[in-house]
């Protein structure tokens, strides 16, 4: 099978890639397996840490070359791409300076004469990502993973074949020992061969419900731990109190950042029916003012396209059944006749329980507006969802909306502002959204032996 690498700004072929056989697979992950003692046991942490040190510079140095790549392998703006890249390095400057204290031994008083705890490395673990964010979910995954002593294989999404070889030759290029990191060029089909090679302990998911189910079922027949970063619906909740202009702005924001393509993207506004009114119209005239579709590698182009035709064709469909039962279209809601994947940004609103808007995720620029009567309805309405990743509310009143946030069934809730990942703090969610978590001292003890030391 090919893997094909298209510019979805175009729609034009730019790359093909050979997927590998099974038995190709098969010796790259064994191979890779052969590095684990000496990467683990012969370097330290602070030797680790120094080759990542080395590549937050490699990526700050190569940050224009592999941002335009991004672009043009699945569409996001220019802009944000080179925000990615920078995130990474980032991200290896925050492990490079924590992971040591993140990963020291606690001591326990007991009553041995010595007990502590050790967070030790298991050895090689799988990392399944998706192509939304094509460095950024690769790297967080691998860094925390790779510095705590283990060995990383990584199978990325199919329409991002350059980004994943591109991700491995940092690895080179930063000088970590080959087979460290390694992209394997393999179909999702082939993902169950990985999971089931003894040298493999544990799986990481970045991807879709389906997805999740599918590896978690996998791995748990074969007893390897599974750390899943699922779908959201997060609301997005705007009660009587909120402060409209900060609102809109969260609003145009949450949703439509990478053409609306984000996990923790803002998809259910759920609005107080005293301002839900003004809410719509402000909405509305701020999309159509702001967007300007084109290159995206342009800097005036406001409108990306999305990555994929059937992605766009999955959500359209979402949209056409849910108006077929009633929602109203007020504004988007076609494709833009012009090359490339482009859906104009939309708003729904009359949306009710049984549409497919109201209960699945809306993976593209579709905002859907729901009417509530008060704050207690608005929680409700926002834990009315299989999904529990994030969300945010918009509100002066910080104590009713601190509160809200303790009720709300999600990974995180951000308050007057939307959701978004940082380095310091976990990143994950409940629910259909999965579990485990990313970041923070939380993320690189995942896929470490959380190890009971007692001497008498
Ligand atoms: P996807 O279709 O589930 O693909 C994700 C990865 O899983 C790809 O590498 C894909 O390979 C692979 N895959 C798909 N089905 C598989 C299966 N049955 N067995 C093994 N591997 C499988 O998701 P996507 O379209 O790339 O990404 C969008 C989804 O990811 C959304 O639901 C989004 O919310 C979620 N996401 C979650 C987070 C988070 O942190 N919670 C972050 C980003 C995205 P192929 O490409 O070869 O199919």
């Amino acid at each position: 099978m090919s893997m094909l690498s298209i510019n979805p700004a175009s729609g034009e072929q730019i790359a093909e890639f050979e997927t590998w056989d099974d038995e190709t697979l098969h010796d790259v992950v064994t191979q890779a397996s052969y590095g684990f003692d000496d990467w683990s046991i012969l370097t330290t942490q602070e030797e680790r840490g120094m080759l990542f040190s080395h590549m937050a510079d490699v990526l700050r140095d190569d940050q224009e070359i592999l941002a335009e790549l991004i672009v043009v392998e699945m569409g996001k703006r220019y802009e944000e791409a080179m925000t990615e890249i920078e995130k990474c390095a980032a991200l290896c400057d925050y492990y490079v300076e924590h992971a040591p204290a993140q990963l020291a031994d606690e001591i326990v008083e007991t009553d041995a004469s010595k007990s502590f705890v050790a967070y030790l490395p298991i050895g090689v673990v799988l990392g399944v990502m998706p192509w939304n964010y094509p460095f950024w979910q690769v790297f967080r995954f691998a860094i925390p993973t790779i510095i705590s002593g283990n060995i990383a294989v990584m199978k990325h999404a199919s329409n991002v074949p350059q980004c994943a070889l591109a991700i491995q030759e940092v690895f080179r290029k930063s000088g970590f020992p080959e087979g460290i990191f390694t992209s394997l060029m393999i179909t999702s089909g082939q993902v169950e061969q990985v999971i089931r090679h003894p040298a493999v302990q544990a799986v990481s998911l970045t991807g879709s419900e389906a997805a999740g189910r599918s590896v978690a079922s996998i791995a748990g027949s074969e007893l390897k731990k599974t750390v899943l970063e699922l779908g959201g619906s997060d609301p997005f909740i705007v009660l009587d109190s909120a402060n409209m202009k900060l609102a809109i702005a969260g609003a145009l924001q949450g949703r439509f950042v990478n053409m609306g393509q984000t996990c923790i993207a803002s998809k259910r506004f759920i609005v107080d029916v005293f301002v839900v009114d003004e809410f719509i119209e402000q909405f509305k005239a701020a999309i159509e003012n702001y967007f300007v579709d084109g290159d995206p590698m342009d800097k005036a182009v406001t409108l990306a396209p999305m990555a994929r035709q059937d992605l766009l064709d999955e959500l359209h469909a979402q949209v056409m059944e849910s108006v077929e039962l009633g929602a109203t279209v007020v504004t988007g809601g076609y494709q833009l006749d012009r090359p490339g994947f482009y859906y104009a940004p939309t708003i729904l609103t009359d949306v009710t329980s049984n549409m497919p808007v109201y209960s699945e995720e809306l993976f593209g620029p579709v905002a859907v507006v729901l009417k509530v009567s008060e704050p207690a309805h608005a929680l409700g309405v926002a834990n009315n969802s299989r999904f529990g990743l994030s969300g945010s509310i918009w509100a002066d009143d910080l104590a009713t909306a601190e509160t809200m946030a303790r009720g709300m069934e999600s990974g995180s809730t951000f308050i007057n502002s939307t959701s978004f990942s940082d380095a310091r703090l976990p990143f994950g969610g409940v629910k259909a959204s999965g579990y485990g978590r990313e970041l923070s001292s939380f993320g690189i003890r995942e896929f470490t032996n959380i190890k009971t030391i007692w001497i008498k």
